[in-house]
């Protein structure tokens, strides 16, 4: 990917809400190959204390939404920003329910597709193109819509949880987690310092905070179940990365790579904001549409 033309349109936020399609595609495109061998099939974090393997604290994580969402193995599930399809697959495995992925990136649809094919997954796990703002299905299409650490990027978040909602059967549940601003003290201080690097480096139009995404929720006509940061106590989620980070052979592939150093940069960037308390990747909730009453 062309890393300086890419930093130099997300630096500029009304850039990145008008162009989102565009942004997150590129960069997505350009960091997935990366992602995939560096990190895993999952792209996202979990509560993490030390004492666990990180793909055990990832499974942990799928155990937690299955149960928080009510997943069943009758269910139509819907994945939103679903990255390589990772967590769907691992949401069918472990309940044995139908997962649609949705990602805005054809490079993670074309790898989607091998891993499920070489997973033997084709019956229960489909992942396809498309922007999750505007989604081709139906209304009430779905048991369950998940969307984990994907609603970051969504250009307005009112609309992108409204579509949710729209898509969701009525008895149904929503619910999965976020990055969040967790500002503490001088909050638009904090905005520039850490939100606002970290929205130029991921392609993010913005980020909200939890009680934002709790009102949207409400707006959307949802009643919200959970709403809580999992960033609590000793489980630190970016411990693991903070070690990735500082392991010299990380240092010098981003020497070799300007999408590698970009990689190097905003993995630091996430970590600092994090130690500081401005941002968590945790922000959890869970909520359920309303059954028709007549
Ligand atoms: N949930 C996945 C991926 C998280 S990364 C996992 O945990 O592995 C964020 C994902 O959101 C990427 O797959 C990106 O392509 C997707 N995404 C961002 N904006 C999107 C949009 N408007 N429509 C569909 N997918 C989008």
């Amino acid at each position: 990917m062309d890393v300086r033309s890419f930093l130099a349109q997300t630096h500029d936020p009304a850039a990145r809400r008008r162009n989102y399609q565009e942004l997150v595609r590129q960069y997505y495109d350009g960091v997935t190959l990366f992602y995939r061998h560096g990190w895993g099939e999952c792209f996202h974090f979990a509560p993490f204390s030390g004492r666990e393997t990180v793909p055990a604290a990832i499974e942990a994580q799928h155990r937690l939404l299955v149960r928080a969402a009510g997943i069943k193995a009758t269910h139509r599930v819907l994945d939103l920003g679903c990255g390589i399809g990772g967590p769907a697959r691992s949401l069918a495995r472990l309940t044995g329910a139908h997962v649609t992925g949705v990602t805005i990136s054809p490079e993670q649809v074309k790898t989607a597709r091998q891993l499920t094919r070489r997973q033997r997954l084709e019956g229960c796990c489909e992942v396809v193109l498309g922007d999750a703002m505007k989604l081709a299905y139906p209304d009430a299409s779905f048991d369950v819509v998940v969307t984990i650490e994907s609603a970051c990027h969504m250009p307005d978040k009112a609309a992108f949880y409204a579509e949710c909602a729209r898509v969701l059967r009525p008895g149904g549940r929503l619910a999965g987690w976020d990055w969040i601003f967790t500002p503490r003290g001088d909050v638009e201080a904090e905005r520039r310092e850490h939100a606002e690097p970290i929205c130029a480096y991921f392609a993010l139009p913005a980020l909200s905070t939890l009680e934002e995404i709790g009102e949207h929720l409400r707006a959307a006509g949802l009643s919200v179940v959970r709403l809580e940061d999992l960033d609590v106590g000793e489980r630190r989620w970016f411990e693991p990365l903070a070690r990735r980070l500082e392991n010299p052979l990380s240092q010098v592939a981003s020497r070799l790579s300007s999408t590698l150093a970009m990689m190097q940069r905003s993995g630091e960037l996430l970590v600092r904001a994090a130690r500081a308390g401005a941002f968590s990747a945790l922000g959890f909730h869970v909520s359920e549409k309303p059954r028709a009453t007549s």
